[in-house]
Parts: C-alpha cells; sequence; structure tokens
C-alpha cells in the first residue's frame, strides 16, 4: 500500500443520526469511511474490505455488536483488526466481555470528537505503519528471491561451462588412455586432489587405470593405489553404484601412507545399460566431493565421459573388426592366387605341345583372358588390403608418360579389340615425363581404359588424351558409354560400390577399381574428378599430376624377349608343397630341355639339393614344416650351396618379404603367378 493511500475505517451503529455523527467527526482524518447499519451489514463488508479500524455500537437490535465482533475474530484475515465499541453504559461485566471477543478499546456515548479522532487515528496509523514494514519485508523478500536466482543462473552457467568444457576436451580424442587422462585432469583439483579413471574395456579384458595428482609431491605409485581401491572399483562396476569409503586410512591403507587420504568416492561410468569403469576421486581432507553441487556435477560429468568412453570403445571394436576383415581379405587374396600359378604353367605347357592344334590355341587364349582377368581380381583385392592397412609403398623413379601409357594401352588392348571398340590416344607433341612408379601408373590409367571398355557398347569409342597446362599434367579418358548418374558420382570411388549392383550387371567387377585409382592417384600427389551427363551419355574421367619441366628421360625401346635362345643345360630343382604347382612348373621347364626335379616339403628340398646340387632352385616360400626361407639358409650354408641360385616363387610380394629373402640368401624374389619368361631369361643369364 501506498503512504498516501487512504485507509478504509467502518462504523457501524442501527442509527442513522448517530452514523451521521460518526462522520462529520471522522471527516477530518480525511480517510475512506464505510458505514453499516447492522452486524450482518458489517461483516459482509468485512468480507469485502481490508479496515484499519472498525467502530462497533454495542446496542443493535438482531445481531448486537458482541456477536457481531466476535464473528468478525473468527475469520482468518480479520483476527486482528482492532475494534473500538461505543456503549452507554460501562460495567465491569460487560468489559470484560468484551475484550474477551477481541475489542481493543471503548469509547462512552455519548461520544467525544475529540477523543473519538484521537483513537481512531492511532489505528490508522497503526495499520498505515503495518503496512509499510510489510511492504518493506516484501521488497526484501524480492530482492533476495532476485539474488538467490541471480545466485542459481550463475551457478547454472559455472556448471553449464565446466560441462561445456569436459564436452570439449573428451571430444577431442578417440583413443582410449588420452580420453582417461583428459577426464582425471578435469576431475582434479576441482573435485579432489587425486582421480584415478578406470576402465574395462571388455568384461574378458584387465581394468586400465589413468591417474592424475594435484601436486606432483604427493604422487604415490598408482599401482598401490589402484591395488588398494580395487575392490571398491569392482563393487561399483559390478552394482553400478557409487561408493564412498569414509576412513580410509583406518581400513589399513597403509601402503599409501604418504598420501593420507580422508575420503574416497568411486563414481560409476554407465552408459547403454553398462558400467563401464570409474572415476575414483581422492581427497586428505575434509569433503570435497560430497558437497551437493559437486555431487551434481560429478554425476553430470560422469554420463557425458561414460558416453565418450563408450563411442572410443565402440570405434575400437569396429577398427578391430575393420582390421580382422582387412586381415581376411589379404589371405583371401593370398590363397585365391596360390592355384592361378600352375593353372598359368599348365595353360603354357599346353600352348607349347599344341602349336599347331587351332582349337587348343584357341580354347588356350581363352583360358590366357580369363585367368589374366582373375589375376587382376585378385591382385586388386590384395592391392586393397595393403592400401587400407598403409602397407604399400611406391618406387618412384622419372617415367616417361607416353611409354606408360602405351604399357597401359597394350595391357588393355584385346579389350577394345573383342569388343570391336574405338580406342584414339592423343599425345601433345614434347616428351613428358613425371615422377612415379611406373607399375602403379600403368595401372590407373589402364583401370581407367578398362572400365571405359566394360562400361560402353561393343562399337563404341573411347578417346585417351594427354595434355600439360601450366603445372598441370592430364590424362582423360572419356567414353561415350553408359554413364554415370549424378548422384553416384561421387560414390564410385568408395570401396565396393558400383552405380548397378545387380549381379548380371557387375561386368566381372568388385568395385574395387576405382577406390585403387583414386588412392594411387592420392599417393602421386594428384586428382581424379569424373564428369558425366547422366545415363548413357558417357563418361569421362581426368587424372591430374603436377608438372615439373626438369624431368626428363633418354628414349629406350622397350627390350624384346628372347624366345628363341637356345637353354644351356642345366639342371632345377622346383621346390612347392602345393604339388600342381611344382609338376606343372617341372613340365614346363622339361619343355625348356632342362633338367627338372621336384621336392613337396623343406626336409626333402635340402636332400635332394645335397645329391643333385642343382644349377638353380624354385622356392616356395609359404610351406608348413620348414619354410622356403629357412631352405634357403640352410643350403646357403654348404659350402657347395654358394654358388645355386636360389629364386623365391611366393605370393608375398612386400617389401618386408623381400627383405626377408636378402636376409636369407635369396637372389630373386618372383611374386605368382611369375611370368614364364622370367624364369626362362634368369635361367638363361
Ligand atoms: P568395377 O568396375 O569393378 O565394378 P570400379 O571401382 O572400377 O569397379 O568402378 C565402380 C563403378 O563405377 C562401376 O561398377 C561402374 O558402375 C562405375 N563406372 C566406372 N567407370 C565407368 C565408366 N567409364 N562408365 C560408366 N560407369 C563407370
Amino acid at each position: 500500500m501506498d503512504m498516501n493511500e487512504k485507509v478504509k475505517i467502518l462504523v457501524v451503529d442501527d442509527l442513522s443520526e448517530k452514523l451521521l455523527v460518526y462522520r462529520t467527526v471522522l471527516e477530518d482524518l480525511n480517510e475512506e469511511l464505510y458505514t453499516a447499519m447492522s452486524g450482518e451489514e458489517a461483516l459482509r463488508l468485512v468480507l469485502k474490505h481490508d479496515f484499519a479500524v472498525i467502530l462497533l455500537d454495542v446496542n443493535m437490535p438482531g445481531m448486537d455488536g458482541l456477536e457481531t465482533a466476535s464473528l468478525i475474530r473468527k475469520r482468518f484475515k480479520t483476527r486482528y483488526t482492532p475494534i473500538i465499541f461505543v456503549t452507554a453504559f460501562l460495567d465491569e461485566f460487560r468489559s470484560q466481555q468484551g475484550y474477551a471477543h477481541g475489542a481493543v478499546d471503548y469509547i462512552l456515548a455519548p461520544i467525544d470528537p475529540v477523543i473519538l479522532r484521537a483513537k481512531v487515528k492511532v489505528f490508522v496509523d497503526l495499520f498505515r505503519m503495518q503496512r509499510e514494514v510489510e511492504r518493506r519485508a516484501a521488497e526484501k523478500v524480492l530482492l533476495a528471491e532476485e539474488h538467490a536466482k541471480r545466485l542459481f543462473a550463475e551457478e547454472a552457467h559455472r556448471m553449464s561451462s565446466f560441462l561445456d568444457q569436459a564436452s570439449k576436451v573428451l571430444s577431442q580424442t578417440l583413443e582410449l588412455p588420452e580420453i582417461m587422462n583428459q577426464l582425471a585432469g578435469l576431475n582434479v583439483p576441482k573435485f579432489a586432489e587425486a582421480c584415478i579413471v578406470s576402465v574395462q574395456p571388455s568384461t574378458d579384458v584387465d581394468i586400465i587405470h589413468r591417474g592424475v595428482w594435484k601436486n606432483e609431491g604427493m604422487e604415490v605409485s598408482e599401482e598401490a593405489l589402484c591395488n588398494q581401491l580395487l575392490p571398491e572399483i569392482m563393487q561399483s562396476i559390478t552394482t553400478g553404484n557409487p561408493i564412498t569409503v569414509e576412513k580410509p586410512t583406518e581400513l589399513n591403507w597403509t601402503s599409501i601412507a604418504e598420501f593420507p587420504i580422508a575420503e574416497v568416492l568411486v563414481q560409476p561410468l554407465k552408459a547403454r545399460g553398462r558400467t563401464l569403469g570409474t572415476m575414483s576421486y581422492l581427497n586428505t581432507a575434509a569433503s570435497l566431493v560430497e558437497r551437493n553441487k559437486n555431487r551434481t556435477l560429478i554425476d553430470e560429468l560422469s554420463s557425458r565421459a561414460a558416453v565418450a568412453i563408450d563411442n572410443v570403445l565402440l570405434l575400437q571394436h569396429i577398427r578391430e573388426t575393420d582390421r580382422r576383415k582387412d586381415e581376411f581379405l589379404a589371405i583371401l587374396a593370398h590363397e585365391l592366387r596360390n592355384p592361378l600359378a600352375p593353372l598359368r604353367n599348365a595353360l603354357s605347357i599346353l600352348q607349347m605341345k599344341e602349336k599347331e592344334n587351332v582349337a587348343v590355341q584357341n580354347a588356350g587364349a581363352m583360358i590366357g583372358r580369363q585367368l589374366t582377368q582373375m589375376t587382376r581380381l585378385v591382385d586388386d583385392l590384395l592391392d586393397v588390403s595393403r592400401i587400407t592397412s598403409g602397407k604399400i609403398n611406391l618406387n618412384f623413379e622419372t617415367v616417361d608418360l607416353h611409354t606408360t601409357v602405351m604399357t597401359a594401352v597394350e595391357a588393355t588392348r584385346h579389350h577394345f579389340d573383342s569388343r570391336q571398340q574405338k580406342l584414339g590416344v592423343r599425345f601433345p607433341p614434347q616428351q613428358l615425363c613425371l615422377k612415379a612408379d611406373p607399375v602403379r601408373m600403368t595401372q590407373i590409367i589402364a583401370n581407367l581404359l578398362n572400365n571405359a571398355s566394360k562400361y560402353t557398347n561393343p562399337e563404341g569409342a573411347i578417346t585417351l588424351t594427354i595434355r600439360q597446362q601450366n603445372q598441370l599434367i592430364s590424362i582423360s579418358v572419356k567414353d561415350n558409354g553408359e554413364g554415370i548418374p549424378s548422384h553416384m558420382q561421387r560414390r564410385i570411388f568408395d570401396l565396393f560400390t558400383q552405380v548397378d549392383e545387380s549381379v548380371e550387371k557387375s561386368h566381372g567387377g568388385l568395385g574395387i577399381g576405382l577406390t585403387l585409382v583414386k588412392r594411387f592417384v592420392e599417393m602421386h600427389e594428384g586428382d581424379i574428378e569424373v564428369f558425366s551427363e547422366g545415363h548413357e551419355k558417357g563418361s569421362e574421367f581426368i587424372v591430374s599430376f603436377p608438372y615439373d619441366a626438369s624431368l626428363q628421360v633418354p628414349h629406350t625401346p622397350a627390350p624384346e624377349l628372347a624366345h628363341d635362345i637356345p637353354m644351356p643345360r642345366k639342371s632345377v630343382l622346383v621346390v612347392d608343397d602345393n604339388v600342381d604347382s611344382a609338376d606343372s612348373m617341372a613340365m614346363l621347364l622339361e619343355l625348356m630341355k632342362i633338367e627338372v626335379f621336384t621336392a613337396n616339403n623343406g626336409i626333402d628340398a635340402l636332400d635332394q639339393a645335397e645329391k643333385l646340387r642343382p644349377s638353380m632352385i624354385l622356392l616356395d616360400i609359404g610351406m608348413p614344416g620348414m619354410n622356403g626361407y629357412e631352405v634357403a639358409k640352410s643350403i646357403r650354408e654348404k659350402a657347395w650351396g654358394q654358388k645355386t641360385k636360389i629364386i623365391a616363387l611366393t605370393g608375398w610380394g612386400q617389401e618386408q618379404d623381400r627383405v626377408q629373402s636378402k636376409t636369407a640368401g635369396i637372389d630373386v624374389h618372383l611374386v605368382k603367378p611369375i611370368n614364364i619368361d622370367q624364369v626362362r631369361e634368369l635361367i638363361t643369364s
């Protein structure tokens, strides 16, 4: 209420002339005057208004003043409203009764205006003062509320910025030990003097611990501490509940006496219904962690941390499965490759023996093409698994792009010929050289040519154009074939992605080729782009590489393979645990008029070599029992074994395999399926 606001006064009397008198007397007070002519009317007004004082005539017909007063007192809101009784006959009894009904004062009639005014004014002022006090109190409450709200907002802000910071920190890494270190760091010194984060990646694996201490001097043996805490950590992990250890020093925590711990809280880290680990808070002094707001923060932090750790563990799981898949792919490709060697050998034998038989030659050519296709697929598979495991090394040298492109054209020409497609090749007049791995560069171009032929109808046209512009060399392979819808243009470079995945339209591919091309291009610091206006509109693939004008190579014509050089008489021992492989190779060599012996395991190989002293050994590496490396080492230890030429024939062509071969004393490391001309050359040399 405003200080200037008028206060309300009620006068109750059954006589209107008396009411008039009151009005005249009280007018000077300049307050708001209400009048009632009966107890009932007075009660009605009291319900509606808040009166500073009520003047009540004791003698009224019907409900008299005393009765009216008692009813007013009964109402909670008006139980303290001052009442002044007006009466003509004051005696002891009445007075007692009046006070018992809560009267505050009496006025004797006939009334003295001065006294009446003075008495009423006292109550009016009192009422005003009371209202003022109430107003001030309300203001204070309001202020206190605002203050509390501000504090709460500040606290909420503090909490949320801590949690924001925590989320940021936790999302910065995907490595488990790192995330655990960061988490421990977030807790110290905010909540504890030391914090140990423990995670059990899966139920069959040991728990990993990572701890952070506030002061370096305080640092105790992490192992001792973790051992001491292990029962509580395990209990929290199995129950999913926080565990508090009070007065741990009294619980025989002697091994860590340098750090007298007064309290421990082991907080579970729960995500997706599993407790992944705990955060243990250790303090030397009175409770830091138990304070309520800290507990709320710790609860919130632990649920965020658990989600982050859960994600990391999931990722680890995915990585592990991916690694196993890659391993499987590598082994699969390797195993698929093994039978290709005897097949290729057997084919060569057939073709040599049946030189004049046209049907055999045609069938042989067909088998040869299928073998080449299968070898290419298997090689691609091997390449992919090497690339994904980061095991591929490029052998960079300066290459003449013209030579590389023509090698790729030669390797793929039969596709164009068999589909009566026209292949145009356009070169700029000048020589263009690149720092590149010639094998991989040929593979890039051959792959694009291969696809262009595959995805273009017979009699279609393909153009290969080499350009040099400023600092770039670009190779474009353009066809007028089936084209690529725009939504697939980015995806076709992903592993195992094909535009049409139906088996009948797969053209015998696996969706690997372009992934390899892109990776090889990137390993040459180049770029690949695809352009196609859509279905049936043809496609163009452009690869570009940085151009360095200073690179040059002398032009050397490719050496002719020496098919007709007569073979000197030599003896060769073929060692392979795959009997077909060994036998077919032996047959091939015999056709070249070479004396050949075979062995199908390491021990037998050593025996035969000892007996026969062959001039050359074709040695398989992966054999059960004694492997090829061990055979080679044993042979090199013998005096007679120094001069023997040892050639490894193996499915493994990685750099480390070659190094291992060299260490074992092997002269040449050939990767299966081998080209028979290579062997012939080695024998003649
Ligand atoms: P693959 O040819 O073994 O399926 P690739 O990785 O070489 O795998 O190619 C992926 C997909 O890209 C192919 O399945 C094909 O749908 C599409 N593609 C590649 N080259 C062409 C092209 N020249 N024309 C149309 N589509 C192509």
